[in-house]
């Protein structure tokens, strides 16, 4: 039962006593509380009725504020990649993309997790003859 349902049931009962409400104080008290219930009543499920509403306009606004979300933090994590000493090669032999990071640039080398394939790192800035790995060969 509805709260509405509830105080109709409860209007019925009182009418069932036929009191009189014009000139009984009691019929006059009892007529009025259950007018003021009648109006609680209607007042409680309009608020629950928009606390539905507000609710799935939270979901929805929820749900756009991480599609936004999803781009903002996307666009940051690229500027990230410069910022922060890691980047990523493509692995010539197949094509995934390898994480290469502090330790790899300080192995000089780096393994790609799909293939397994192992590279020198191909540092093209000052440090060039790491990469020929013949610094033994001295021309
Ligand atoms: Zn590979």
């Amino acid at each position: 039962m509805t709260i509405s349902e509830k105080v109709a049931y409860l209007k019925g009962l009182a009418e069932g006593l036929n009191l009189d409400t014009e000139k009984s104080k009691e019929g006059k008290l009892i007529s009025v509380m259950i007018g003021i219930l009648e109006e609680l009543a209607m007042s409680v499920e309009d608020l629950e009725e928009n606390a539905l509403n507000l609710g799935e306009e939270i979901d929805v606004l929820s749900d756009d504020l991480a599609d936004v979300e999803e781009v903002v933090f996307d666009e940051d994590e690229d500027d990230e990649d410069y910022d922060d000493d890691w980047f990523e090669v493509e692995c010539p032999a197949c094509g995934a993309d390898i994480l290469v990071d502090d330790e790899a640039l300080a192995e000089g080398e780096v393994e790609c997790p799909v293939c397994g394939t192992r590279y020198a790192m191909e540092l093209t800035e000052d440090e060039e003859d790491e990469e020929e790995t013949e610094d033994t060969e001295e021309e």
